[in-house]
């Protein structure tokens, strides 16, 4: 539901929020986790403008009076996990009570228009960290349009495997390897066999790729054997971050068979370090993907009037790439696609319901990560290897480069930002990675 934090009349007294195009302005107030320096404790802060608000400085300035008890040690811990097992309207409280300090009337502004030097500190000044310990990882294939392009590279006589239109398809991943964005990613080792060679080979992987992803981070969760209805899905989901699932295709193609993905996807995951909250989301929803006529009907416990007209959201997502040439010749990063959340099959309250139907627990800080967002364009296909068709189609660089796949040196950068006629558009921050070549 909307509320005053979501009114678009309201301007911060920090400036830079209300920048037109800023991706944090008072309206979104996304969280994250952050250190000034290797010797500090990491702590928690929300995004505005090109600031932090430091939430211990917070409560050390005695800024935000009004928190519960509950809140308050949550805000002072250091990760983002007790703030997620306090659930929805512990979360929609400390949005008010950010909203109402950093907002232009701001009482406490009013009395002390230097508050900012106490609890402020620039983005450019801070190194961001994965907001919450991830207990578990779980990535999906939410996407029909990726998953009918892959299918179709992997399978052409049969693209899509009949259980998709009933089962939202997913895999465990591995959580020790999630880092926050600009972490460097190493070309990874494994096993390579090639359709013409007898055995395979280890060795570097030459079909580097990524994998535009939504993350949904997870709640208070549930007690195993209990599953989470539909209906109170969406409790149980803080908000939503970018991921960047690396993908080493041609490790992927021999080992995937017949236990789906390995090795070829878990060599390190990069996650965008703003946490955009559904709160935040609420003016972005909009209808579910509309199912083709032919298509069968989601089963009961996947299906209510709520989800389909309220269960998508309408972000923007964007992938651009910058190769080491282009960055030494000044040119900036090229735009390689652009689609959008809304084009997803399933919706992310369908995807957290099924993965608890079994009773299996899902618990704060666990991360649930939509499955490469692709679109019905072409311009809108979430990884090189459907933007290239495994290569067949190279793209070309404004260097005049091509590229089949990633190479050495190449920076990749995800963004997200809702935009709609009676809101302040929001964004969500970088989330960047570049490839380092292999050991
Ligand atoms: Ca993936």
């Amino acid at each position: 539901m909307l509320n005053a934090t979501h009114s678009p009349q309201l301007q911060s007294w920090v400036e830079s929020a209300n920048q037109p195009g800023c991706d944090f302005p008072i309206q979104n107030l996304p969280f994250g986790r952050f250190r000034r320096d290797e010797h500090e404790q990491a702590r928690l802060g929300v995004a505005i403008g090109d600031q932090i608000v430091d939430l211990l400085a917070c409560l050390g300035a005695g800024v935000l009076p009004e928190l519960e008890p509950a809140l308050v040690a949550a805000c002072g811990s250091i990760t983002l996990n007790p703030l997620l097992a306090l659930g929805p309207a512990a979360w929609s409280s400390l949005r008010a009570a950010l909203s109402q300090l950093l907002s232009s009337d701001s009482a406490v502004y009013q009395r002390n228009p230097q508050i900012g030097k106490r609890i402020l500190v620039a983005q450019s000044e801070v190194q961001m960290l994965v907001p919450m310990e991830i207990g578990d990882y779980t990535d999906f294939y939410a996407s029909v349009y990726h998953a009918t392009n892959i299918g179709s590279m992997f399978r052409p006589d049969n693209p899509l495997l009949p259980n998709y239109k009933y089962v939202p398809i997913g895999y465990h991943g591995r959580a020790s390897s999630i880092v926050a964005s600009g972490q460097p990613v190493r070309r990874p080792h494994g096993q390579l066999k090639g359709p013409n060679d007898d055995q395979p080979t280890f060795q570097p992987c030459r079909l580097l790729d990524y994998e535009l992803e939504v993350g949904m981070v997870v709640g208070p969760g549930n007690q195993l054997g209990q599953p989470i209805p539909l209906a109170e899905a969406e409790q149980h989901i803080f908000g939503l971050c970018l991921v960047n699932d690396w993908s080493a295709r041609d490790i992927q193609a021999w080992e995937y068979q017949p236990l789906g993905p390995f090795l070829a996807k878990n060599f390190i995951t990069t996650i965008s370090p703003w946490i955009v909250t559904l709160e935040a989301l609420e003016p972005f929803r909009c209808a579910a993907f509309e199912r083709p006529a032919d298509d069968p009907a989601p089963l009961d416990y996947l299906a209510s009037a709520a989800n389909e007209q309220h269960g998508g959201i309408d972000l923007t997502l964007e992938v651009y790439l910058a190769s080491a040439q282009m960055r030494e010749q000044g040119i900036e990063p090229v735009r390689l696609s652009r689609g959008s959340f809304r084009h997803m099959y399933w919706t992310i309250a369908q995807m957290l319901t099924h993965h608890a139907s079994n009773g299996c627990p899902l618990q704060p800080g666990d991360l649930l990560a939509s499955g490469t967002v692709s679109g019905p364009d072409k311009d809108a296909r979430g990884c090189m290897m459907e933007l290239t068709w495994r290569g067949a189609e190279p793209l070309e660089l404004p260097t005049g480069e091509t590229r089949r796949f990633l190479e050495d040196g190449d920076e990749v950068i995800l963004r997200g930002s809702c935009s709609a006629p009676s809101a302040v558009s929001i964004g969500f921050g970088a989330c960047r990675g570049t490839v380092l070549p292999a050991l």
